[in-house]
């Protein structure tokens, strides 16, 4: 067997394979198949376990699954189905929460989570890069940020969950909120807001930065609070936005060949590059290649600035 720090270590070090590495390491067979009504189940049989996954979840469900079905072989409590849908937060046992949450911690360790999470406030953008990083969903990434939420700079943070925009579900280490009419008010400006931020400041001049994260059946919010200073900082997705209306203006054609030359180049040239070397690699690359309406506007910093962080958002 293997204790819950060595599965730690093992997650950690073949990050972002970490769950299916440690079930080759514990010699776990993984069968995928289609069917309805569940995302998967364990089997065990005396000192052998085999886990099936439905395959007709997306890649993000079926590996928090897997991590969910070797948290209970690593915790040494029962394994059970996992109902379809979104229930991955909703657990209501001791025993379920404890997989969830070390099935959390294996998909998206806490060294890799400090690596990436690294401006404040987190948005939607970071969010959805980090998701990427780790191969697992949105949700999945915002809630490791809000568990980690001291180690990052937050002084709190927490999920809530939506089921045809009624409140379901809230899930937080310890950030709480007056009363459910105060969430639903934060909701709904979150929503507004979407895919900016929203920003509230509290009685203790604190302030809470809410992101809309849309879903199918299921959505949710993800709540930041944070110190006054930090949360007045823009966003990634705002610095874009800024930078944006001031490249583009109304000019659609530039924008579109921009897009492009920055498609082929981010996959085919920016390969191992930092967001700074690859920007500056891609002004040198273009060098005398744009008509002269557009040529002033891509010689100002701010076009370098643009590119910096379309590439670090692109990781
Ligand atoms: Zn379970």
């Amino acid at each position: 067997m293997i204790t819950k720090s060595q599965a730690l270590a093992c997650c950690t070090q073949h990050f972002p394979d970490g769950p299916e590495e440690l079930a080759k390491r514990l010699d776990i067979p993984i069968i995928r198949a289609a069917f309805k009504g569940s995302e998967g189940w364990c089997l065990r049989y005396r000192e052998q376990a085999k886990i099936t996954l439905n395959s007709t979840s997306p890649n993000t469900r079926q590996r928090f699954t897997l991590a969910h079905e070797l948290a209970h072989i690593v915790l040494g409590t029962k394994n059970d189905v996992l109902p379809a849908g979104a229930g991955a937060f909703c657990a209501d046992t001791i025993e379920e929460k404890q997989a969830n949450s070390l099935a959390a911690k294996f998909l998206l360790p806490k060294a890799e989570l400090q690596r990436f999470a690294t401006s404040l406030p987190v948005d939607i953008v970071d969010l959805e890069k980090i998701a990427k990083k780790a191969n697992v969903s949105s949700l999945m990434a915002a809630r490791r940020v809000a568990e980690l939420a001291h180690d990052i700079g937050l002084i709190n943070g927490a999920i809530v969950l939506f089921q045809k925009n009624q409140y379901r579900w809230q899930w937080s280490p310890t950030l709480e909120f007056p009363s459910k009419d105060a969430v639903l008010q934060i909701w709904q400006q979150a929503k507004e807001a979407s895919p900016q931020l929203y920003r509230e400041k509290q009685d203790d001049r604190s302030v809470i930065c809410a992101s809309y994260l849309p879903g199918g059946d299921f959505t949710a919010m993800f709540v930041q609070l944070l110190p006054q200073n930090v949360a007045a900082k823009p966003t990634t997705g705002e610095q874009l936005r800024d930078l944006e209306a001031w490249l583009f203006g109304d000019d659609l054609k530039f924008q579109r060949s921009l897009a492009g030359r920055f498609g082929y180049f981010s996959d085919r040239k920016a390969c191992g590059m930092s967001p700074e070397d690859a920007a500056e690699a891609f002004l040198e690359h273009y060098h005398k290649t744009w008509p002269s309406q557009w040529a002033s506007k891509i010689a100002d910093p701010r076009a370098l600035e643009w590119l910096r962080l379309k590439f670090r958002k692109k990781g």
